[in-house]
């Protein structure tokens, strides 16, 4: 029971790795943008937008709100609110969505939060985002496809050079036992 739950979620893993790696690569080539409008008030309309452009994954949202009228009301006739999937080649997207300060070693790294909070003729613009690197996010599910992948690779070993299969000890001077960690092999608990 425990070994399918482990192999289900190394093979979820690997899915979800591979995934990001794709979108990973495609975000050099085209930008995919997810939005969602909402109107939290009368005079407010607030952006959830998800982005995944050159290398990186960026998340933000941003609120405007009209000081001192209910133009939410037009917002919502020229905005239609819900979700929203945008793609465009990268070299036709303007870079706003996508520059982030490159000062530090983490921010070169494509790691950046940004603040911004304006106050324009009538409104106020209030919006945080935050950019993280796609094989950040990648890395994470790679470490289970990875153990798997070494963990074969050493009982085939172990199968074909008479060696135990949990620690590489040489098993031909005590092949019943493993002299180094005590583990029976396969090979031995047939013949017991
Ligand atoms: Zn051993």
């Amino acid at each position: 029971m425990r070994r399918r739950l482990f192999m289900l979620l190394s093979a979820l893993s690997l899915v979800l790795c591979v995934g990001i790696c794709v979108l990973w690569v495609r975000s050099y080539f085209d930008v995919d943008v997810l939005t969602r409008t909402t109107f939290p008030g009368r005079a407010a309309m607030r952006w959830w937008v998800g982005c995944s452009a050159r290398g990186r994954i960026v998340l933000g949202t941003t609120q405007v709100t009209v000081v001192g009228s209910d133009f939410g009301e037009s917002w919502r006739a020229v905005y239609p609110s819900g979700f929203r999937l945008d793609r465009s080649a990268i070299k036709d997207v303007a870079n706003e969505s996508i520059q982030f300060p490159e000062n530090s070693l983490w921010q070169r790294m494509g790691f950046a939060m940004q603040r911004e909070h304006s106050k324009g003729i009538g409104n106020l613009s209030d919006g945080i985002a935050l950019s993280i690197p796609h094989w950040s996010v990648a890395a994470p599910f790679a470490i289970l496809p990875i153990r798997r992948f070494v963990a074969a690779l050493r009982r085939r070993r172990a199968k074909r050079f008479n060696r135990c299969p949990s620690c590489g000890y040489d098993l031909r001077a005590t092949p019943d036992r493993c002299a180094e960690c005590g583990t029976v092999p396969k090979s031995a608990q047939v013949i017991a």
